[in-house]
């Protein structure tokens, strides 16, 4: 940490899933049917604005880890240069 030279520790970290309760930070979507059709009323607004692009995990509603995430950004930024 704080330093580019090889280190001579190793530090491991662990995550254990654990269900979520009112009062825990909500972390991820619940893609459940609810859910999904609330989305999908906020992609309705969202589509009908024109000069904003929403994107990611909490503009596409979607569970994203780094790498997905860029790859969807990139994939959309090539679409819209493309048009
Ligand atoms: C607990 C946890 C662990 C994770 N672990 C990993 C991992 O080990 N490996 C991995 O690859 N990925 C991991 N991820 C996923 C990764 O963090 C996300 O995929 C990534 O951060 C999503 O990027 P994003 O830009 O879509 O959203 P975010 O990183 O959430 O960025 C959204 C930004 O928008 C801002 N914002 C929100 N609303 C507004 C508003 N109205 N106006 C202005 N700004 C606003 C927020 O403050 C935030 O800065 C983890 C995620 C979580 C929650």
């Amino acid at each position: 940490f704080g330093s580019t030279e090889p280190g001579t520790k190793t530090v491991i970290s662990r995550e254990y899933s654990a269900e979520w309760k009112p009062g825990d930070e909500p972390y991820y979507p619940v893609n459940d049917a609810q859910n999904g059709a609330l989305y999908e009323q906020y992609k309705a607004l969202a589509d009908a604005e024109g000069k904003v692009l929403f994107g990611g995990r909490l503009g596409e509603y979607k569970y994203y880890d780094m790498d997905r995430v860029i790859e969807s950004a990139l994939a959309r930024v090539q679409a819209e240069l493309a048009k």
